[in-house]
């Protein structure tokens, strides 16, 4: 009876890409493991099982170079490379080891084979379920078992995890390994970077030699508890239980502060340790994850860029051409020109236009001209206008430790303490608290979103707007999100206010960086009395996106689909609402509509939503960004979802654990708007 121990290993981990080849003292990690194992007396040979994926090539050399067998079959389907590798070198006995237990121990293998040898099994393990340590794990089966469950199971979880069809109750003899005492909780295996910091200081403890045994770990973790710290927060099966975002995701935070770029896209926003995160493809409303997954996003749509859904053709047509004459240049792009010329179009109050790439720098702009303009620093502001120094100092209070938090969850450490007074909020619709830090402050600008939450009431704009021009302030609308969501054009069109500058952002180039600046021509003349230039403000793509996305706007009166699609989303919150007598806040302008449950668990609540809702193929939180493609059919089943989900909350409001509900811990909550 040949007995061959199978090690399965590649490069392409999720996790912890190139792992096994992760030097340990100048030696891979693999090593390692085919080390230790070596020293098993049962084991009559050692074979590498890889994928034909080219990542693996270096493993495949170096493994060949130790002098061991190494077998390439495919990625993943595991199951199929092992009955290869087994059959490649006439295994009668299989030894099944994975490449993340470098620790395995070669005297538990032995006493497993012979346990093994000695009954009448087709399989046996020591970890299902587990009471060692993670990271010895050892599974053991005859050729016929593999044979029988490569044949029955098409079941890709059995095909990629090898051995779970050897394990259904029934079909084949099996046993599992057990310790008198439950260590399972101990994590010695390496996933991800902190369990290869683990194994390192271990193996470096014992002198980067093989032969310690896992009782004399054991013995160490008595003597060192806080080495053994670092990995604790990480689950036993993990890797089998998250999907590839999620662990892209944890891959991210560690060498991403914060994770991605934005707030909002955080997973920790939607659905902690469980959100897909990561997409591969994105069409329409629709949205692919790693993992193949498809779901329609009744969410934030890229936070807003894509009114005319994602990947629109006849914007991205305009887009490929440009880059296949050239997106960069040392001459300007001619697109520049005509996108400023169309904005004017659209705003005939405005005379000229700056362009930039993000909202926060084109309010970081904006401000600067307007400043310069009025010759006044002080600025008030109402709403979000992004992460700039200028922006944040509203929220440098007097004292050091305690913060102003005038806007909640806006951190202003690192912004110098000497803009301290130089910026100061306002709510909406509160006109006489905008009259009094005018009357208090010299204020030069003052900066708003033209409506966010709630419509302006007793002429709120028109009250601003008369102040501003009395005052010699600069008036500045921050469109950037409110922007052809309601008119074609800035929703101060529909109040027929007119600022003196305003920006645009998030969809003016579908999906693609682009935003504007525009503005009179006796405010915007100060931009040449100070410096504002970067270079990426000149390439081509933003501006031939902005020209195709204006066009198609234009010509399918998208905001007018957007608005009513909006109000129907509104109008369904507030049936279901009532269907089930749950008390909800509505909120926002109808192409951005949200809902906010009235209750102590409305966190809880809204993860609730998101979790029931990515089950059944929605991407959905309390809010929505409208687009062109959220069809009738689309919400229609949206809501035939919500439904029960509105009723399981009803029945937590009346005393069910809503808690006990969720599969993982509550969203975080994003940082609070002035309203
Ligand atoms: N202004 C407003 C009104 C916004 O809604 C946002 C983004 N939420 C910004 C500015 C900042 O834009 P960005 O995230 O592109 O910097």
């Amino acid at each position: 009876m040949k007995v061959v121990a199978i090690v399965q290993a590649r490069m392409g981990s999720t996790r912890l890409p190139n792992k096994v080849m992760k030097l340990i003292d100048g030696k891979p990690m693999i090593e390692y493991l085919l080390g230790r194992l070596s020293l098993a007396n049962e084991v009559d040979q050692i074979v590498v099982a890889t994928s034909t994926d080219e990542r693996n090539t270096p493993l495949v050399h170096f493994v060949s170079k130790l002098g061991f067998a190494c077998e390439q079959g495919s990625e993943n389907d595991v199951l199929s490379r092992f009955v290869q590798a087994a059959k490649a070198h006439s295994a009668d006995i299989i030894v099944r080891i994975t490449a993340d237990c470098p620790l395995i121990d070669p005297s538990l293998v032995d006493e497993a084979i012979l346990k093994f040898k000695t009954g009448d099994f087709d399989y046996i393990c020591n970890n299902y379920p587990p009471t060692f340590p993670d990271g010895l794990d050892i599974e053991i089966c005859t050729l016929g078992a593999l044979e029988k469950a490569h044949l029955e199971t098409t079941n890709s979880f059995d095909r990629e995890h090898v051995t779970p069809y050897l394990r259904q109750p029934g079909q084949f003899r099996t046993l599992t390994l057990r310790h008198s005492k439950d260590l399972s909780a101990n994590r010695w295996t390496v996933d991800e970077l902190d369990d290869f910091v683990l194994v390192e200081s271990i193996f470096e403890y014992f002198s980067f030699r093989y032969d310690f045994g896992w009782e004399d770990i054991l013995n160490l973790q008595l003597l060192k508890p806080e080495m053994f710290d670092i990995n604790r927060h990480i689950g036993r099966n993990e890797g089998a239980l998250l999907g590839s975002g999620q662990k892209l995701w944890k891959r991210a935070k560690q060498i991403i502060p914060g994770g991605s770029m934005l707030l909002s896209k955080r997973p920790e926003m939607f659905l902690p340790e469980q959100w897909p995160s990561y997409f591969s493809k994105a069409k329409g409303c629709k949205v692919w994850d790693l993992d193949g997954n498809e779901f329609i996003d009744m969410s934030i749509m890229g936070i807003g860029t894509n009114i005319l859904g994602y990947g629109h053709p006849e914007v991205d047509a305009a887009v490929s051409k440009t880059i296949l004459n050239g997106n960069m240049s040392t001459f300007n792009c001619p697109e520049e020109v005509f996108l400023a010329e169309r904005l004017i179009e659209i705003h005939p109050w405005a005379h000229m236009v700056r362009l930039a790439r993000s909202g926060g720098e084109a309010n970081s702009i904006a401000v600067r001209i307007a400043r310069a303009a009025s010759g006044k620093e002080k600025v008030a502001i109402c709403g979000y206008h992004g992460w700039h120094d200028w922006y944040l100092s509203a929220n440098l209070g007097d004292d050091k430790n305690l913060e102003g938090h005038l806007l909640p969850g806006l951190n202003p450490n690192g912004v110098p303490r000497n803009l301290k007074g130089t910026v100061f909020p306002f709510s909406y619709n509160n006109f006489s608290e905008l009259e009094s830090l005018v009357n208090l402050h010299e204020i030069g600008v003052i900066s708003m979103e033209v409506s966010r939450n709630y419509e302006p009431e007793n002429d709120f704009l028109k009250n601003v707007r008369k102040l501003a021009s009395d005052r010699g302030i600069v008036l500045i609308f921050d469109e950037c999100t409110s922007g052809f969501r309601e008119t074609f054009g800035g929703l101060h069109k529909k109040y027929d206010v007119e600022p003196d500058m305003a920006m645009f952002g998030k969809a003016l180039g579908n999906g693609y960086g682009i935003t504007a600046i525009i503005g009179k021509r006796e405010v915007m003349n100060a931009a040449q009395t100070t410096f504002i230039s970067s270079t990426f403000w000149t390439e081509r793509i933003g501006p031939t996106a902005a020209l195709a996305t204006l066009k198609v706007m234009e010509k399918t009166k998208s905001w007018e689909t957007i608005t009513e699609t909006g109000l129907f989303i509104r109008n369904g919150w507030k049936a279901l609402a009532k269907k089930y007598d749950l008390t909800i806040n509505n909120w926002g302008i109808p192409a951005l509509a949200g809902y906010t449950f009235v209750s102590e668990n409305a966190l809880a609540y809204k993860t609730l939503v998101t979790q029931e809702m990515l089950s059944g193929g929605f991407l959905a939180g309390n809010s929505v960004y409208v687009c062109t493609d959220h069809s009738n059919e689309i919400i229609e089943e949206y809501f035939t979802q919500l439904d029960p989900i509105f009723s399981l909350i009803k029945e937590c409001e009346e005393g069910r654990d809503v808690f006990s509900l969720l599969k993982g811990p509550v969203c975080h909550s994003g940082f609070s708007r002035l309203n």
